[in-house]
């Protein structure tokens, strides 16, 4: 996470790595701040002051600087997974705990859908392998689901089930899709046709000639 150019913030910079500061050290010599893992790798490697150049700087003439620390440490960031929808403003000290409870985090999320497939699958299994009757309605929800989560395979399955399979136009449509999106488009083509066969109004052969693409 880099400071942004602004000039409020530019001044809780660190000098070498344009971070944020983190362990904020100010050297005696130009008043100019660094973290303190920067400035010490710096100064083992042989340098001098990064700033003024002074050659007397050394690890432990380093000063702290606890007031701008407080500061800094309580900058509020957005969550780095703001784009997948977090809307927390953290603050910069919390910024490691919050990545690693944020709901929106790359792993959370994929173990999210990971357990909406799972759950997706049982139900298939408990559909397809017990005797209980299976509405075409929840056979097609739930193909629907699994085609979005890219199970096409299982979406299938969900169709053998059905009364319906070939004369509810929603239900051939979604066959359809399920082929052209898995790449099967001979089949999908063949659905498709089936489906423009059965449509009753022109909106409706519009949209089937759309989804053909
Ligand atoms: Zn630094
Ligand atoms: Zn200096
Ligand atoms: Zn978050």
């Amino acid at each position: 996470m880099t400071a942004t150019q602004n000039s409020i913030e530019q001044s809780f910079e660190c000098g070498i790595c344009h971070d944020y500061l983190t362990e904020v050290r100010e050297t005696p010599c130009c008043h100019q701040l660094f973290c303190f893992t920067c400035i010490q790798q710096w100064l083992n490697q042989g340098g001098s002051c990064p700033q003024c150049k002074s050659t007397s700087l050394t690890e432990n003439t380093l000063l702290k600087n606890v007031v701008l620390q407080r500061i800094v440490d309580n900058i509020e960031l957005d969550c780095p997974y703001v784009l997948a929808g977090c809307s927390a403003k953290v603050p910069r000290c919390d910024l490691e705990n919050h990545k690693q409870l944020c709901p929106y985090s790359t792993a959370k999320l994929a173990d999210k859908q990971q357990q909406k497939l799972q759950k997706s699958i049982a139900l298939l299994n408990q559909y397809t392998e017990t005797a209980i009757p299976v509405s075409d309605n929840d056979l097609y929800d739930l193909a629907k689901a699994l085609h979005e989560q890219y199970a096409y395979a299982e979406a299938r399955k969900c169709f053998g089930k059905m009364k319906t399979k070939n004369s509810s136009l929603e239900i051939v449509i979604l066959q359809a899709h399920i082929e052209r999106d898995d790449g099967k488009y001979t089949d999908a083509l063949r659905l498709y046709d089936q489906a423009y066969d059965m449509t009753t109004s022109p909106s409706q052969r519009i949209e089937l000639l759309l989804a053909k693409k």
